[in-house]
């Protein structure tokens, strides 16, 4: 897939693009990755993007036509593509690991990251197909989000795993949180690995692992049960967890 990036800080994007999984998937060209800065399309002798909000008080707006030329220069450049343009914006829709797969599936992002106060609105209203937020929290720019959203995009595209079984059975990706993971030593004084998970058995094993999956789910994101796809064993077993817990009140 390609992703093209519209940043004032394109040394933030390449930074995150270049270590690890999502470093060698880029040099596996799983992704291309090009940003593009709007600072090279604006006017003048400053080159301005950003002037005072309309209406006064504090705050500067990122100019609509520097981004306006920026975003023309990387469709034109990516024109035998359907691009699906995304503005990161603590007012967007907060981002999802179904949403991901979902957009890493597409052939090109095109990820418009704001500064200052954000963008003009007019942009957003005309030119951008999504609105993504990190969370109920604000951050100084888009870059950061961007840098997530190229991470979570590119990991789960095939050939980025040596085993990619591993991002099929991570947290979310069958509505649960994923069940505790343990490595050597056997034994420590900071406890021991749960005895079901050396003894070989693997029924046993997969079970005490969806077990631990739903009693986490249950204990921290509760919420996720209700959309979860879960069998009738699974159903049992949360109701023994919330009699459990009932008793215990
Ligand atoms: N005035 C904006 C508001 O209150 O909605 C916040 C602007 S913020 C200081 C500057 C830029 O950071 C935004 O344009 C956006 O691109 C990015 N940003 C900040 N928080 C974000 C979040 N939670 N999720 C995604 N992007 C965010």
């Amino acid at each position: 897939m390609r992703i093209d990036c519209i940043t004032l800080f394109p040394e933030l994007i390449q930074a995150a693009a270049s270590a690890g999984i999502v470093g060698r998937a880029h040099e596996r060209a799983l992704v291309q990755t090009q940003t593009w800065n709007p600072r090279d399309y604006a006017v003048g002798n400053y080159r301005r993007v950003d002037d005072r909000t309309a209406g006064g008080g504090a705050g500067m707006v990122m100019m609509l036509e520097p981004l306006r030329q920026c975003l023309q220069a990387v469709k034109v450049e990516a024109a035998e593509v359907t691009s699906h343009v995304v503005y990161f914006s603590p007012q967007g829709k907060p981002l999802t690991q179904a949403r991901v797969r979902e957009l890493a599936a597409m052939p090109h992002l095109v990820l418009i990251c704001g500064r200052y106060e954000g963008v003009d609105e007019r942009f957003i209203a005309n030119a951008v197909d999504e609105e993504i937020s990190l969370g109920d929290f604000v951050l100084s720019g888009g870059e950061l989000p961007a840098a997530v959203l190229i991470d979570a995009v590119t990991r789960v595209q095939e050939g980025a795993m040596s085993d990619m079984d591993s991002a099929r059975l991570d947290s979310f990706e069958d509505g649960l949180l994923d069940h505790p993971h343990f490595t050597k030593p056997n034994s420590d004084e900071w406890g021991d690995i749960p005895a079901v998970l050396l003894g070989g058995n693997h029924a046993q094993i997969a079970q005490w692992r969806r077990q631990q999956q739903l009693q986490r789910t249950f204990e921290r994101r509760p919420d996720l049960l209700k959309s979860a796809p879960l069998s009738p064993a699974d159903r049992q077993f949360l109701d023994r967890l919330r009699a459990q817990t009932d008793k215990n009140k």
